[in-house]
C-alpha cells in the first residue's frame, strides 16, 4: 500500500511523547513529501524504537525526528544530541544482541531493536544508517531512506 510518512511519524511521536513525558520532541516534516510504499504499523514501530533509544542515549536535551524529500525519495531521520557513537560502531549497533556498554546501569535493553528495525525497513525497499558527527563526538542521527512514489502527495 502507498502511505503517507507524516501520519505515521505524527503517530509515533505522540507515542513516544506518552510513554516519555517531559522529554522534548520537535518534528520537521515536509508538505511535499511523496508516498511511500511500505507498512505504516512496522515503520511507526521502527520510528518509536528510534526515539526511544535517542531518549535513552540522548540524554536530556531536545530530539529532532525530520521527514524530507530527496529526488523521488523520502528521508525520516531521528536525531540527539547525546554521546554520540564512534565511527567503528556506527554499522556495528545494527547487528543482533550487539550493545555498547552501560556504564551506569540506567539504560537496558536487549541489542535487538535497530537489528529489528533494519530487517523491517530493508523488507520494505528501504535503508537505515547511523551517523555521528566524529568532530564534535557529540550526538547521534539515524537515518532511513524509502523510494517514494513519483507524484508528491495531493498533487496527483
Ligand atoms: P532494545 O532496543 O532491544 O531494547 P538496545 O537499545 O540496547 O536494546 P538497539 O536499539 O539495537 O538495542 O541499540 C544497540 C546499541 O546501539 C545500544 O545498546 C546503544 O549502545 C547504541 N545506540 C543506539 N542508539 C543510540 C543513540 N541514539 N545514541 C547512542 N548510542 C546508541
Ligand atoms: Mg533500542
Amino acid at each position: 500500500d502507498w502511505i503517507d510518512v507524516t501520519d505515521v511519524v505524527q503517530s509515533a511521536v505522540e507515542r513516544t511523547r506518552k510513554h516519555a513525558p517531559g522529554h522534548i520532541i520537535e518534528t520537521s516534516i515536509a508538505t511535499d513529501l511523496p508516498l511511500i510504499r511500505g507498512d505504516s504499523v512496522l515503520i511507526s514501530q521502527v520510528l518509536f524504537n528510534l526515539l526511544d533509544n535517542a531518549i535513552k542515549y540522548g540524554g536530556r536535551e531536545p530530539v529532532n525526528v525530520y521527514a524530507r524529500r530527496e529526488g523521488k525519495d523520502v528521508i525520516i531521520s531521528v536525531t540527539d544530541l547525546g554521546k554520540g557513537i564512534p565511527p567503528e560502531d556506527l554499522d556495528r549497533i545494527f547487528e543482533k544482541f550487539y550493545r555498547r556498554g552501560n556504564p551506569d546501569g540506567r539504560a537496558p535493553g536487549t541489542g535487538l531493536g535497530l537489528s529489528i528495525a533494519r530487517g523491517f525497513i530493508e523488507a520494505m525497499g528501504g535503508k537505515i544508517h547511523a551517523e555521528s558527527p566524529a568532530l564534535k563526538k557529540r550526538g547521534t542521527r539515524i537515518v532511513m531512506q524509502f523510494p517514494g512514489s513519483e507524484e508528491a502527495k495531493g498533487s496527483a
